[in-house]
């Protein structure tokens, strides 16, 4: 009995160290280019949203800071893996938890910058978990350093009313925030989804070699067609069923676009994303 003890002892301790050790894992960091980082969120992990950063030869900008804390702190262990340069500024691409939950582990010295949208919505919280951004801007903000320049974009509507995209034009790298959801079905609960399709579109006008979206794997310019034409294709589908004049209740029982089924969160997304749109359609969307 003893011995039957310390051997589901021994297990049980393997397993947590198993699980310990697996926490790098949440995401992975991915070399883009030279000083150019993206954190890719491991799917079922802790991470749930990707994040980036650029090494300049002064600082460090930090894209997104992951869901939580914990998180932001296994980042920033990866960033001084690379790199002992000061981290003075991190970007935040819009103002979901999944992507400001890590604002937190940010020494009080990092500028948080976002678009001013995403500020005022942040500003308005009541009981924020999150640090509120001390830099905003309504267009383009643009980092002018001698060895490359850095662009925060805002294109237009589309995931949310302040979704800002990270480009950097010499090395063809965009950051693209949950503009883009790549393999997956966008979350569209904040969204403006045909203002989202232009802004697409304007993002692929940048023809970047190399995209990172919010969430999912970096792709090439392509991904970002791809996931405009599902957007496209989605509002297609609710307009037909808005125009046959049918209820929210109607459309919610009978709606199917099984081309994309097999997209991540096609399912758990439906009903969300169908009554954004069915609303949006009818001209019931603030
Ligand atoms: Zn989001």
């Amino acid at each position: 009995m003893i011995f039957r003890n310390k051997v589901l002892f021994v297990s049980v301790l393997a397993i947590s160290f198993y699980f310990h050790g697996a926490q790098a894992a949440d995401f992975e960091v991915q070399k883009l280019s030279d000083g150019v980082y993206a954190a890719i969120a491991t799917p079922g992990g802790k991470a749930v949203s990707n994040s980036g950063f650029i090494v300049n030869d002064s600082e460090v900008v930090v894209i997104d800071s992951h869901i939580s804390p914990e998180m932001a702190r296994l980042l920033l262990d990866e960033i001084r893996k690379v790199t002992n340069k000061p981290i003075r500024y991190l970007a935040v691409t819009h103002k979901h938890r999944d992507h400001i939950g890590g604002t937190t582990a940010f020494g009080m010295g990092v500028e948080i910058i976002s678009h001013e949208n995403t500020r005022a919505v942040m500003a308005a919280d009541t009981a924020p978990t999150f640090r509120i951004p001390t830099v905003t801007f309504n267009r383009k903000l643009v980092f002018h350093r001698p060895e490359r320049t850095i662009e925060l974009l805002y294109l237009g509507r589309g995931h949310t009313d302040g979704d800002i995209a990270v480009w950097l034009p010499k090395e063809k790298i965009l950051f693209a925030g949950d503009l883009y959801f790549n393999g997956a079905a966008g979350v569209m609960r904040d969204g403006f989804l045909r203002d989202w399709v232009a802004t697409l579109e304007e993002l692929r006008s940048l023809s970047a070699t190399t995209v990172v979206p919010g969430h999912g794997p970096t792709s090439g310019n392509e991904g970002l067609l791809n996931f405009q034409n599902f957007l496209a294709d989605f509002i297609r589908a609710v307009k037909v069923e808005v125009d046959a004049g049918k209820t929210l209740e109607q459309v919610l029982k009978d709606f199917s676009l099984s081309k994309y089924k097999d997209l991540a969160g096609w399912e758990s997304r439906l009903a969300m994303n169908l009554t954004r749109c069915y609303n949006e359609l009818k001209g019931e969307t603030k």
